[in-house]
């Protein structure tokens, strides 16, 4: 009988997709989110709990259960001649040699994890940067040394919170291994950004979009069209296009808004207060931003709210849904050629908004 127990480490609840098509390790660092405000988001994902900074001591305590875990993993592949590789013999003998791994959260992500290359790590939860960054580059700094052979760590942050970071500071949370972070602009439009409680304007976020850039840590950003309706549809195309002009990040990923229950934005739209795009002004919206689009950018779809329409061979997606997008500008005509395309197609072979709200759960 084997006498290691598996010990859990913490787990949040969400992760960007491109993390998980990369297997990403999840490491929490702080719980929920410190905003919970945001009319079409409201905390949801995070089940509007109250947002907490978490000890150091908790943040090392998780690190140290994933070695562990990640060594009983090697060792027992290294034992069976495996070269550290994670093979189904290997998989057979973890589970004999440690029953309980079987339902262990924790002990199956650190298995994917590895399987994947064991390369990429991201911070949860929601504002990873609202950290101290003595703290956050000590955190860091810690994983680093725990998992040498980490080549990118990632995490969500608000752009007000980074408009409230030094450039140093900025500089030295990428020093010390922060290699991608993932903002939500939603939109570039400041009246629809008020609206939504989004609590920054498009000039802080540009600022702080330009600020990471220039501290040399990978950017992605977060666009939601469909956000402002009918009535804002073209200002909020418009005006985040020209947001995202400003400072080029190396991602531009959409999402498009789609009500989740519960939220200010979903209640609007049951008392027919909200006026939702029809699936071509949707796609029309789409395509009035990439006119507009002036980036070095890849422009990316790779979530399931992306447009799309039925066809013979079940659901199409108008954009393809890779991690890795259209690269700007080269491929904007091509861009736009698809969203020409798209208009072409009988709009009732569009899911319906109700049904966009599914897939995005
Ligand atoms: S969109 Fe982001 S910042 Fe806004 S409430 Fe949701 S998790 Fe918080």
């Amino acid at each position: 009988m084997n006498e290691t127990k598996i010990e859990e480490f913490e787990i949040g609840a969400i992760r960007p997709p491109s993390e998980g098509g990369s297997h990403s390790l999840l490491l929490r660092f702080t719980r929920n989110c410190p905003w919970n405000n945001c009319t079409f988001c409201y905390g949801a994902p995070y089940g509007r709990g109250k947002f907490e900074l978490r000890t150091m001591e908790e943040i090392k305590r998780d690190i140290d259960r994933a070695k562990a875990i990640s060594d009983m993993i090697q060792e027992t592949s290294a034992d069976l001649g495996q070269g550290g590789e994670i093979t189904p013999k290997v998989v057979d003998a973890l589970f004999q040699k440690y029953p309980e791994a079987r339902y262990s959260n924790s002990f199956t992500s650190v298995l994917n994890w590895l399987n994947a290359g064991g390369k990429t790590v991201f911070l949860q939860d929601a504002n990873s940067l609202i950290m101290k960054t003595p703290d956050l580059v000590e955190a860091i700094g810690y994983l680093k040394e725990a998992f040498p052979e980490i080549e990118r760590i990632t995490s969500y942050a608000r752009a007000k919170t980074v408009s409230k970071k030094s450039f140093e500071s900025m500089v030295a949370i990428r020093k010390a291994g922060l290699s991608r972070l993932h903002m939500g602009l939603e939109t570039g439009d400041d009246v629809l950004l008020k609206k939504i409680h989004k609590g920054v304007t498009a000039r802080e976020h540009a600022d702080a979009g330009k600020k990471i850039m220039a501290a040399a840590i990978e950017l992605s950003e977060y666009i939601m069209p469909g956000l402002g309706g009918k009535e804002m549809t073209d200002q909020h195309a418009l005006n985040t296009a020209l947001v995202l002009n400003r400072f080029s990040p190396h991602y531009i990923r959409s999402r498009t808004f789609a009500p989740i229950p519960g939220t200010p934005l979903a209640d609007e739209y049951a008392r027919g207060d909200f006026q939702f795009l029809r699936p071509h002004g949707l796609v029309r919206e789409i395509g009035k931003f990439i006119e507009n689009l002036d980036v070095k950018s890849k422009l990316c779809f790779d979530h399931a709210t992306n447009p799309c329409y039925r066809s013979m061979s079940g659901l199409r997606y108008v954009f393809h849904q890779g991690y890795e997008g259209y690269q700007m500008p080269q491929e904007k005509e091509h861009l736009l050629s698809i969203v020409e395309e798209a208009l072409k197609i009988d709009e009732n072979r569009f899911p319906k908004v109700e049904e966009m709200a599914m897939m995005a759960r």
